[in-house]
């Protein structure tokens, strides 16, 4: 990892009187110092990001020691890096030289769940897994659930405006966070939002900070809608002789006016990288593998249907899951794809490109065309009903030239995705990963709008400096 500049990182002098304010409003053992520790706290789970040094890392457990953190930030003028669980892929989370490392895993309260409502009232610190246990005891979903949902918080996914497994039929986190409380750069408090049905008061302040990589403000408390918990999906698998023909496939169910609660795609070696991890036993001769599933009251009858279309696509083999159980191994199976993909090498750059879903059969085919341009193994996985592939470079760290030709085919990747009229990253964030690319998609007109958002909650630009513009 190499380090970039923070706004001000002057010596150990500030250092000392940085931690010194901070222990002013903070117990001791919210303000880690140790070299050896703090350097933990340096990035998130994203390859090819540089990550400089933090100089304290602090883990406050209220809102009045958030707001105390983001005073002294400002005063002493030192870049805040937010971060949750760390499990972004975009280096979103990673820490600039000196900076205050502002870890919210601590606020980890659930403070209501409101069955009439439908409504969850968290901090961010909260694990999304441990919120969708929570809510379903009281009968109740909190449907975006990405594959790192047993890690990840919900801070994280707000800050990411992350997705996940059942976006395709219950939308992503964005259509989820009603109302937040956000500490500002300068440490004042802001609510947004509501907690009713319905509500247009202003500018959807809301909305704008979905998605924000921690660079607006530090999101405090989260009002979040729930949806009554639907009945246990069940999960059909088909192998099909090409990703193409897969693709063809996710055409047909969604023009065929088909509402799957997840339509997900493993290439073979995604299949095989999952098999080498965990033996699950998944079928290797199929190039490729879908995954669709109906939480309907009959999803039985809504499998056959879509398996019948399916056959009609090419699938060679159309099996749908027993049980729950039988299911529940098949998600499992698609969770681990990036885990294991980066088994095959050591190391991987895991592209987010979302295409329309028309287009997702060009994607694949291209993402094949790359792979053998650059003599690299790339695996897709992907949130097929949603257009969002994750082409995943697997290279070996250690050897210069290839990754070299990891970082040039990851960005040929992103190039394709917006000549197909798709999006750079349809659910991990810019971060520092896909900065450069973010002019290309949203134009210069797009970048200076961006620029006077940023300004105008930060004017100091000490919040996450370096990542997103
Ligand atoms: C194996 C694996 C599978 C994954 N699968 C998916 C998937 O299916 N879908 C998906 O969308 N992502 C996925 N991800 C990526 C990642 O888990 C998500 O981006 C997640 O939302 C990050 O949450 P986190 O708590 O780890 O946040 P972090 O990585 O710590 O932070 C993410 C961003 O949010 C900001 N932030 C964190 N907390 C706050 C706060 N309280 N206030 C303001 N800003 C804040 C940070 O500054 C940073 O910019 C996966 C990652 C892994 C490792």
């Amino acid at each position: 990892m190499s380090r970039i500049e923070a706004p001000r990182s002057e010596d150990a002098v500030v250092t000392g009187d940085l931690t010194g304010r901070l222990l002013a409003g903070l117990p001791a053992e919210a303000v880690l110092t140790d070299p050896g520790v703090t350097a933990s706290y340096s990035h998130d789970m994203a390859s090819f990001c540089p990550a400089g040094a933090p100089a304290v890392v602090v883990l406050p457990r209220t809102v009045e020691q958030v707001q105390h953190v983001m005073r002294v930030a400002t005063e002493l003028r030192v870049p805040v890096v937010p971060q949750g669980a760390r499990s972004g892929l975009s280096g979103a989370a990673n820490a600039t030289d000196g900076c205050i490392v502002l870890s919210l895993t601590k606020m980890d309260r659930i403070l209501e769940i409101s069955p009439v409502d439908r409504i969850a009232v968290v901090e961010p610190g909260v694990i999304n897994a441990t919120l969708s246990h929570a809510v379903e005891e009281h009968g109740l979903y909190y449907p975006p659930d990405p594959s790192s949902w047993e890690m990840c918080t919900i801070g994280g996914n707000i800050g990411t405006g992350s997705g996940g497994l059942c976006c395709v039929k219950y939308g992503v986190t964005a259509e989820y966070v009603l109302g937040l409380d956000v500490v500002l750069a300068d440490g004042r408090l802001m609510s947004t939002g509501r907690r009713t049905a319905k509500g247009v008061a202003g500018y959807d302040l809301t909305r704008l900070f979905v998605g924000s990589e921690g660079s607006l403000g530090i999101v405090v408390r989260a009002v979040l809608a729930l949806r009554p918990k639907p009945p246990q999906q069940l999960v059909l698998a088909a192998e099909f002789p090409s990703a193409t023909a897969a693709c063809a496939a996710v055409c047909r169910i969604m023009e065929g006016g088909h509402v799957p609660s997840l339509l997900e795609l493993m290439d073979r070696t995604t299949v095989k990288a999952v098999n080498d991890l965990a033996h699950m036993g998944l079928p290797e001769t199929t190039e490729a593998l879908l995954l669709a599933a109906f939480d309907t009251p009959h999803p039985a009858a809504d499998l056959a249907a879509v398996g019948e279309l399916c056959e009609a696509a090419g699938a060679t083999q159309v099996v749908p899951a027993d049980d729950a159980a039988e299911s529940e191994l098949l998600l499992q199976a698609r969770r681990l794809s990036l885990t294991a993909l980066e088994a095959v090498k050591g190391t991987t750059m895991i592209d987010d490109v979302c295409v329309p879903r028309s287009r997702l059969g060009a994607m694949l085919e291209g993402v094949e065309r790359i792979a053998a341009k650059y003599g690299l193994t790339i695996g897709v996985c992907a949130h097929a009903g949603d257009g969002n592939t994750h082409p995943t470079v697997c290279f070996d760290a250690q050897d210069a030239d290839e990754s070299r030709r990891a970082r040039e085919s990851f960005d040929e990747i992103m190039a394709l995705g917006l000549e197909l009229g798709g999006t750079i990253t349809g659910e991990h964030g810019v971060g520092v990963l896909k900065k450069e690319w973010l002019a290309r998609e949203i134009g210069p007109v797009g970048v200076e709008m961006q620029r006077a958002v940023k300004q105008a909650f930060d004017p100091l630009g000490i919040l996450n400096p370096g990542k997103v513009l």
